[in-house]
């Protein structure tokens, strides 16, 4: 059980029924707090968080006391959280916590390299909803690559997530977001850049990077976030609260291109969710 940030009184929860391809995509039951004894909103947000896991079997769990049909606000801001460079065990698997604790979803674009050792964690994103990509095996730029070396970067990433998970389609970002008329050729998926860059890497300032992100922020952007590092998983817990209180839902790259009506095809670079 993750440590419970005192701070945090929102979730993604309500975003849960936003209807995507006529699918409805979450499923759980309302997580509040409870302002009882400490004992019960320890209870609650057990069961919450186990009853949260895993969001991406449709179904339906609600109070007795819900009305049968939510109704769906479309006029949400939404935007995708994503990060590159992991899994790491001890980075990717406290953002996991948070992102649980607050039922939002994010994008994950793997490296190669890192998969073997933390196939636990992989599983885990994709029982708790968040969608799964490629970055290459060693992280290098995906340019002036042969045809076989850009198979050993990108399809062998792919064919590892597919012995792990058994099915899935594992779009891909190439590092540096630099791709050529090859790259895109050979992609056989979607190809997801960004349109918010808060440069988590740079200093690890986290004051800085939630700034960076919470202050820019707009409908239909697309975060790029790096899951390596301890300040960023901080400052994407802060940015996940700032924007949750500013009426922000979060959902995934897939999810949000498909909410607005875009069609994601393979080779084509998608850098927000706005057309
Ligand atoms: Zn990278």
């Amino acid at each position: 059980m993750p440590a419970i940030d005192k701070n945090f009184t929102a979730t993604n929860a309500r975003c849960r029924h936003i209807l995507t391809n006529g699918n409805e995509r979450w499923a759980g039951v309302e997580c509040v707090r409870d302002s009882g004894a400490p004992w019960v909103s320890w209870v609650l947000l057990v069961v919450c968080f186990m009853l949260a896991v895993p969001a991406s079997v449709p179904e339906t769990v609600s109070p007795a006391s819900a009305p049968a049909q939510v109704e769906v606000e479309t006029d949400m801001p939404v935007v995708a959280l994503t990060f590159d460079d992991g899994p790491r065990a001890s980075t990717t698997g406290r953002l996991l916590d948070e992102l649980a604790l607050r039922e939002v979803p994010a994008t994950f674009f793997l490296l190669g390299h890192r998969i073997p050792g933390n196939e636990d964690l992989v599983r885990r994103m994709a029982a708790e909803g968040h969608q799964i990509g490629v970055h290459t095996y060693d992280h290098v730029e995906v340019t002036g690559l042969s045809r076989e070396d850009f198979d050993l970067q990108v399809g062998k990433t792919r064919s590892l997530l597919l012995d792990i998970l058994g099915e899935g389609e594992f779009w891909l970002r190439p590092p540096y977001g630099i791709t050529d008329a090859a790259a895109r050729q050979w992609a056989d998926s979607p190809i997801v850049l960004w349109s918010v860059d808060p440069e988590d890497w740079k200093d690890q300032d986290v004051g800085r990077i939630v700034a960076g992100v919470v202050e820019h922020v707009q409908d239909g952007d697309i975060i790029l976030m790096h899951d390596l590092y301890g300040s960023s998983v901080d400052a994407a817990v802060q940015i996940v609260d700032a924007l949750l209180g500013k009426g922000y839902c979060f959902v995934t790259v897939e999810d949000l291109l498909a909410r607005n009506g875009i069609e994601a095809q393979d080779g084509v670079i998608y850098r927000s969710g706005r057309k």
